[in-house]
């Protein structure tokens, strides 16, 4: 049922030349799922050289061809949706029913960018001179090294693979070396396609040695990353030191305002699908919980009830509502945010504690009484604790969610059209979510403000982040 573990480099499924590699775990069972090939540093300039040769040809695709051979590929991640999404929640945890939406999203984004690639529209500027012609031709970037994490193995990679490639860049990809399966997955869906040899190159390894290798070639010229903002930042300072574009899709921690005026028990049940979705691994989870004194009570007893009330298990098994965390890291670090939490004064209201001594669970949490000052308030979570605390006024709260150096996502709820156009205004957040938690489409452009990164996946914006610019002018001969 699990995917063969392979790298796939200049068109060929490989082990690495050295036999290095390591074990890929199911976070509900601890079981060794297989065993990863990690590449060595020949093996990166063989895919370095694969990329080279795969843009020359690419680019010269026409976009037309180019967005036939994607549409198929989005095809057949739909046809092989089930048996992505039994891999994805093997080895990331996440329900069944979540890794099935993961994997219909995947291919929705991959369709969206093979038609969006038809539209890289450049533009004329009328001349000074008669006869003149200024144009504007967008053209790729070059070949790009891209970076993903683990917490969303299908949609993380398949935005970047298909940026990359709708522009007419090749990419080397090194996802998750926790999560390696579902990226096999889709790149066979590309390569299935008839993406030819070189243009798709997905690589495994020590994160820090291949990313420092690739954006260290002349060859790369673009990088994207998602993933922690500390690496981002190391990222960030390799691809300056080349000149390198860079699109960097960091971390969130993102405050959720409920005013008074909005229906506190429905936006309870809203908040609390939200935030333990994916065991609140989510660089947009809903983290920060500020709930209007009028409305606090009552959003607290709905929340804390529908804690409570989730089913935590292994993802596979039908019923369950949260599966466990993705790795032992995130269950230590959510231990970590909860007793300093409590240090610091706050009640546990539901949760707080591992679930059994065999995989990583852990009990959807929820947090009152919480101090500003706490752990959780300041560093992004990353997992399924809820801190819910009272404020008073507009100026008060929001000076409250715009105080963090992340600025990634932020929602509001309330019935009053006046706040909601007040709080859109004055939240400092590449995202804003107003009476509702869904803002991330393939159509629409995904990505942070502040410490939260640069760059847009998805939207117009997704396509241009593969582009540059060539001004041409000319006077007839
Ligand atoms: P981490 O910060 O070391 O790694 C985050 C991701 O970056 C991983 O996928 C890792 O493989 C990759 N990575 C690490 N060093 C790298 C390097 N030098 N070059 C290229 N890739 C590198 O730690 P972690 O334990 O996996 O996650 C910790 C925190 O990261 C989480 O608490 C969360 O805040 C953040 N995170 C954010 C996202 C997101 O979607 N923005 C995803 C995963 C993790």
């Amino acid at each position: 049922m699990y995917e063969t573990l392979a790298m796939y480099i200049d068109g060929q499924w490989c082990q690495g030349s050295t036999g290095e590699g390591e074990d890929v775990v199911n976070p509900a069972t601890e079981a060794v799922l297989g065993r990863l090939p990690h590449a060595s540093t020949a093996d990166l300039d063989k895919a370095l050289a694969a990329a080279k040769k795969g843009f020359d040809l690419w680019r010269r695709t026409s976009a037309y061809d180019r967005s036939r051979i994607m549409e198929k590929a989005a095809d057949l991640v739909r046809a092989r949706a089930d048996q992505i999404a039994t891999i994805l929640t093997m080895e990331q945890g996440k329900v069944l029913a979540e890794a099935k939406v993961e994997v219909a999203s995947a291919a929705d984004i991959c369709e969206w960018y093979a038609e969006e690639g038809r539209r890289a529209y450049g533009r004329i500027i009328p001349g000074r001179i008669a006869g003149q012609r200024q144009m504007v031709v967008r053209e790729p970037v070059g070949p790009v090294a891209a970076f993903t994490p683990w917490n969303f193995p299908a949609v993380t990679p398949i935005r970047k693979m298909a940026g990359a490639l709708a522009a007419g860049c090749s990419i080397i990809i090194k996802a998750s070396e926790e999560t390696p399966g579902t990226c096999i997955a889709l790149v066979r869906a590309f390569v299935d396609a008839g993406v030819p040899a070189g243009v798709l190159n997905l690589v495994f390894g020590v994160p820090d040695k291949v990313s420092r290798h690739l954006i260290a070639s002349p060859i790369i010229r673009k990088i994207s990353f998602t993933g922690s903002i500390p690496v981002g930042k190391h990222l960030a300072k390799l691809a300056a030191e080349g000149m390198k574009k860079a699109t960097m899709e960091l971390g969130g921690h993102s405050p959720v305002i409920v005013f008074d005026d909005a229906d506190a028990i429905k936006v309870a049940e809203v908040a609390a699908a939200g935030k333990f979705r994916n065991a609140g691994q989510v660089c947009i989870s809903p983290t920060r919980f500020y709930v209007q004194e009028g409305a606090y009570e009552k959003f607290v007893g709905r929340f804390t009830e529908v804690a409570k009330g989730l089913k935590v298990g292994n993802g596979l098994e039908a019923g369950t509502q949260m599966g466990p965390l993705a790795n032992k890291r995130r269950v230590d670090s959510i231990m970590g945010f909860v007793a300093d939490a409590k240090q610091h004064g706050a009640t546990v209201a539901a949760g707080g504690e591992r679930i059994g001594n065999q995989g990583y669970f852990y009990a959807p949490t929820v947090l009152t009484n919480v101090s500003e000052d706490s752990r959780i308030m300041n560093e992004e979570p990353f997992g399924p604790a809820a801190p819910i605390l009272p404020f008073k006024s507009f100026d008060e709260v929001i000076q409250r969610a715009n105080r963090l150096e992340f600025g990634l996502a932020a929602y509001a709820f309330t019935k009053s059209a006046a706040t909601a156009t007040a709080v859109s205004d004055a939240l400092e957040s590449g995202m804003v979510g107003v009476n509702h938690l869904g803002i991330s489409l393939p159509e629409t452009p995904f990505g942070g403000v502040k410490e939260s990164g640069y760059g847009h996946e998805g939207g117009m914006e997704g396509l241009d982040a593969y582009l540059v610019s060539k001004f041409v002018t000319q006077i007839g001969a």
